[in-house]
């Protein structure tokens, strides 16, 4: 699946020369698909927090220079030989799992979430901080209508995350289940957890997001500056799933006495510091922590059909990508109100 560079004109993309260094803007070649990939018109690409990945060269093995960007939004450009279920014109996204090797060991099981060779966008290879993007096809997902660019884009990460961490904990409808962290992640699940049919706290810092939450669906609003959350929760009969989205262990380990009896932390806020622990806290009423990481390309269709379905939306701030540096800065301060998404 070789891919091939051959100049057709000028493209501008946002690129990380370096791990740590500071983005440059930079006009490169429009890149020729290889085999079983297809040429992207990237319309939109939001800013995940996970491009600090990228950005400060914190996974492994990053060639620089490296232009970040694993939630991409944009229409088919041109096919690489052999592509034949997608169409030039067609609009298609590209999120975290950016292909798999079809032969390790999870793909012969059909596990492709957990092949252990994945591909990430932005990572592995060149994401969707520039105007043109190469992507294999087993990458894409098929956009609907309803859903505009930018709407699409974060929903191709935050959006599969928490709608697929949800509907894999086992909470079933009328449960109580708890939405830690009112954010880029947060905010979003707390509508799909709504939409779900569960009885859905949201659990935030300070008074400030209390209507926000509700508006979002949320049922309870926790404010863990105010009140002990975990106790909050165990007054409410302790949650069945707390979905953790804040990157925050030592809040994530302040709300494990909030689930009830089989109740399971879902952590999708990641960082790399320890959660902390003690096992009688787990084996009393059978407890489990449980990670969970974005999902594969089908089922961010199952993601997006189900937001046109619903009407989940992620909320916004967009910045042309020229303000790529900007854009980062903004995500990185913890202020957007709620997903930075770069626009072409
Ligand atoms: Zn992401
Ligand atoms: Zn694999």
């Amino acid at each position: 699946m070789a891919t091939t560079k051959v100049a057709v004109g000028p493209m501008k993309v946002a690129q990380v020369p370096k791990a740590g260094g500071d983005f440059e803007i930079v006009e490169r070649e429009i890149p020729k698909p290889g085999a079983g990939h297809v040429l992207i018109k990237v319309q939109a690409c939001g800013v995940c927090h996970s491009d600090v990945l990228t950005k400060d060269g914190l996974w492994p093995g990053i060639q620089y220079p490296r232009i970040p960007g694993h939630e991409v939004a944009g229409i088919i450009d041109e096919l690489g030989a052999g592509v034949s279920a997608w169409k030039k014109g067609q609009r298609v996204g590209v999120g975290w799992h950016g292909g798999q090797d079809n032969t390790c060991v999870s793909c012969r099981r059909g596990d492709f979430r957990n092949c252990r060779n994945l591909q990430i966008p932005g990572i592995s290879y060149d994401g969707g901080y520039q105007q043109y993007m190469l992507a294999p096809v087993e990458a894409l997902v098929a956009i609907p209508e309803i859903l505009s660019d930018v709407e699409a884009a974060p929903l191709l990460c935050a959006g599969i995350t928490t709608y697929n961490a949800l509907r894999h904990s086992g909470a079933m409808p009328g449960d109580l289940v708890a939405v830690q962290g009112i954010g880029g992640l947060g905010h979003l699940g707390i509508q799909f957890a709504n939409k779900f049919g569960y009885k859905v706290a949201a659990i935030g810092r300070g008074p400030e997001n209390a209507a926000l939450a509700k508006k979002l669906g949320a049922n309870i609003y926790i404010d863990s500056k105010a009140t002990n959350a975990a106790e909050e929760l165990k007054k409410l009969g302790g949650a069945q799933v707390i979905m953790a989205t804040a990157p925050s262990s030592k809040a994530m380990s302040a709300l494990i006495d909030g689930l009830g009896p089989n109740g399971k932390l879902v952590v999708i806020g990641a960082t790399f510091d320890p959660i902390e622990v003690a096992p009688i806290q787990l084996i009393s009423g059978s407890k489990t922590i449980q990670g969970w990481a974005a999902g594969t390309p089908a089922d961010s269709d199952d993601t997006l059909q189900f937001a046109e379905l619903t009407g989940v939306r992620p909320m916004i701030e967009t910045y042309p990508l020229e303000k790529a540096a900007e854009a980062y800065a903004r995500m990185m301060s913890g202020n957007a109100q709620f997903r930075v998404v770069l626009t072409m």
